[in-house]
């Protein structure tokens, strides 16, 4: 076997490359690979033979998914990962430097410094299969496409149109690439490479690749420096109210972009390279990589230890319940895992309700385009709903998502286990109850879980899978393999009050409730939490979540640990005064049409304070982060979750820890176990024991041990 990556042949004049990384699941650009195909193009130039290249995969998923992230990792200089990059544009440079005609046959993804190589190309055909995807995600992990992708991409398909995919990380299905003109040609797979190999002859004849239009409002937006002037101050407002300031690189290149686009494509390059040294090499592009080794190291996790029993199939779903949660579950089951769904509740009119709620998801997506309006009645007619048992004989999963009772619960599961095959797995949604004692008298008791999906079900990623006692490792990992399915991330946590959401945001949320009763303003707690990263301060949250819901979960925390999580009587009187959140149009803040207006003074009274007191950011920082920092390590330290790793990503995907902070465990690594033992004494002395440290943060104080360094060992 050859150790090349590429393979030649040529007929005809046109030749035809194939680059097919040896011994690796996907093509990537890796040091050798660039060496070999700069070698490549330099003897294709040469040939008198070659008129023009086809540059295809030999993968099946893949063209190119983007450059070695290894590679970019192991970076330890700024000056390093310029070097590295400048390689990089020089080599992609050359696709449109050999003075023949090089068109990419696309089939998979084509990603990062994949998409870049093909824009350098001098034409672009992608098959229309679901595979092939384009896009330029950098900025996800925290970097710039530094390969050309900010000079070349704005000025093949439009300013606007690039900024989207740019600054936002965005991949796009080969459809709409085609659409946005990023793809001359769309195709069936199975005639890829004739239309390629025909495109470059047409080419190499001396036909020229027709432009596409921009129409008047493209060109009073981007054909003139006022036009974009607007665009590019518009994109950088944008950009800074999202990012919160906390990400520079989609800042970075934006500026890339604007400069290229004034000054000529060798000074845009110029840009992305230092722009590349300084990001590649900072803290926060080093956060979200790990997050990314992480989410994809955990989506190979099965679940239990090794060794890991194989998931059972899923494809007969029945929901238990047609209210909000059910509803929605039925629809995410159907619309990302083509799974078909029964969904059963007392009465027809509450099916009906709710299988109109989960086609709601189906039209949402069709609206958005992600499915097309052939495969929307496919969708539709997975589901179905009613008041009888009607084929739940076969079905593989049940999914109870009935009033939060454990009585109710009970009962609904006796009834299950008297239909349902003894393959079939049953899972409970509940937010509160231990799945152990959902399973108390249960028959198969093997097969009883939790499967905790949070609200709104179509938008929240995450998924907490429970294993109670007694579950077997066929059923987690099976209710992983499905939840997965479904575009979840998945983690496996512990059977403990709360699980790991809501138990280490309970001494978070019960903080921010303290500081109101002190008289706190909430605009001011939240501006705080907002201030670090999180998308919404904890104030906010609680009136999203609904203030009945906060007191119900907050009593079951009172239960289990005592009064470190004593709920506090204002959260008790907003609910007897119906002061729900934004569902009931009042809270702590008030709400109008939808909207957020400002802050409920009258909520706020409830708590008995309103003292209008100030405390500074730092105090109720303090006070906020650290009872969740310590929260998070007391659970871990039980074994709520079986990593940091499950740990941090739970917490960022579950209610938005801040992503470039790596999540509360790795957070607290990087502040140090003394720094956040001697913040908590501090705060214990000045606030009472609830602050007590945990067990593991004082043991790695005294060490200098870390979470993650602890967690390898
Ligand atoms: P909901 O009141 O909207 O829906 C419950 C549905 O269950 C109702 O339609 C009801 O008619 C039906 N039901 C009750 N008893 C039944 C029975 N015996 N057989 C069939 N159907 C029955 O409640 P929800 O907000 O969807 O919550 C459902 C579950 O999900 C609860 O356990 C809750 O704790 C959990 N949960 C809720 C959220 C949330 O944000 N609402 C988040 C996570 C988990």
């Amino acid at each position: 076997m050859s150790d090349a990556a590429l393979r030649l042949t040529v007929a005809d004049g046109i030749a035809r490359l194939v680059l097919d990384l040896p011994g690796e699941p996907v093509n990537k650009i890796t040091r050798g690979v660039r060496g070999e195909i700069e070698a490549m193009l330099t003897r294709l130039q040469n040939d008198n033979a070659v008129r023009a290249v086809v540059l295809i995969s030999g993968k099946p998923d893949t063209f190119i998914a983007g450059a070695d992230i290894e590679e970019f990792v192991a970076l330890t200089s700024a000056a390093a990962a310029e070097a590295l990059v400048r390689d990089g544009q020089k080599l992609v440079s050359r696709f449109g430097e050999i003075g023949k005609p090089v068109v990419a046959a696309i089939h998979g993804a084509c990603l990062g410094g994949g998409l870049e190589s093909a824009l350098a190309c001098t034409y672009r055909v992608a098959t229309d299969h679901p595979k092939t995807t384009l896009g330029l995600p950098e900025v996800q992990l925290g970097i710039i496409p530094a390969a050309g992708g900010c000079q070349r991409l704005p000025r093949l398909i439009g300013v606007r149109a690039a900024l989207d995919i740019i600054l936002a990380g965005k991949t796009v299905p080969a459809s709409r690439a085609f659409r946005m003109s990023m793809v001359d040609e769309l195709v069936h797979p199975s005639i890829l490479e004739t239309v390629a190999v025909a495109a470059a002859r047409r080419l190499a004849d001396g036909w020229k690749r027709p432009r596409r239009r921009q129409g008047v409002m493209g060109w009073l937006l981007e054909g003139n420096p006022i036009g974009r002037w607007v665009v590019f101050g518009a994109a950088g407002r944008q950009v800074t109210a999202k990012s919160g300031g906390h990400y520079p690189a989609p800042l970075a290149a934006l500026d890339a972009v604007r400069h290229g686009l004034s000054q000529g494509i060798p000074a845009g390059l110029e840009r992305e390279a230092v722009a590349f040294g300084r990001l590649a090499v900072g803290d926060v592009s080093r956060k979200l990589v790990q997050i990314f080794f992480a989410t994809t190291s955990l989506k190979k996790d099965p679940g239990v230890p090794a060794p890991a029993p194989e998931p059972r199939a899923v494809s007969r779903l029945a929901v238990i319940g047609a209210g909000f949660m059910g509803a929605a579950i039925a629809g995410v089951a159907v619309a990302q895992g083509h799974v078909d769904a029964r969904v059963r509740d007392t009465d027809l009119a509450r099916v009906a309700k709710g299988l109109e709620a989960a086609r709601r998801i189906l039209q949402d997506r069709l609206k958005r385009r992600r499915i097309t309006k052939y495969e929307f009645p496919r969708e539709d007619g997975l589901l179905s709903g009613g008041t009888d048992w009607a084929g739940f004989g076969d079905t593989d999963l049940v999914i109870e998502a009935v009033f939060e009772d454990l009585a109710v619960k009970h009962k609904v599961f006796a009834e299950i286990e008297a239909q349902v095959g003894s393959e079939c797995v049953v899972a409970s949604n509940t937010s509160t109850i231990p799945i152990t004692r959902i399973a108390q008298g249960a028959k198969h008791p093997e097969r009883v879980i939790g499967m905790h999906f949070f609200s709104p079900v179509d938008r929240m990623p995450l998924l907490e899978v429970i294993a109670g006692e007694q579950t077997a490792p066929w059923a987690v990992v099976t209710a992983v393999a499905f939840g997965r399915r479904i575009g979840k991330t998945v983690i496996v946590v512990r059977d403990r009050p709360g699980f790991w959401v809501n138990r280490v945001l309970a001494p978070y949320i019960a903080e921010a409730g303290r500081l109101i009763a002190e008289g706190v303003s909430v605009e001011h707690i939240d501006k705080v939490a907002v201030r670090f990263g999180f998308p919404v301060g904890p104030v906010t949250l609680m009136d999203e979540v609904g203030i009945d819901v906060v007191h119900k979960a907050s009593a079951v925390m009172h239960q289990a640990f005592g009064d470190r999580l004593a709920p506090l009587d204002g959260i008790a009187r907003m609910v007897t005064e119906g002061r729900l959140g934004r569902k009931s149009g009042r809270g702590f803040y008030r709400y109008a049409d939808g909207k957020k207006q400002g802050p409920d003074p009258e909520s706020a009274k409830l708590f008995g304070g309103w003292l209008g007191a100030r405390p500074s950011a730092e105090v109720v920082f303090d006070r906020l982060v650290y009872a969740l920092l310590n929260e998070a390590a007391m659970a871990l330290d039980e074994g709520v979750v079986r990593s940091p790793r499950d740990g941090d990503i739970a917490a960022i995907f579950g209610f938005g820890f801040p992503p470039f902070r790596g999540g509360p465990l790795r957070y607290a690594d990087d502040l140090g176990a003394a720094r956040v033992v001697e913040t908590l004494d501090r705060l214990k002395q000045e606030h009472g024991n609830r602050f007590e440290a945990a067990p593991s943060l004082r043991r790695m104080a005294k060490t200098g041990g870390t979470f993650y360094g602890d967690a390898r060992r």
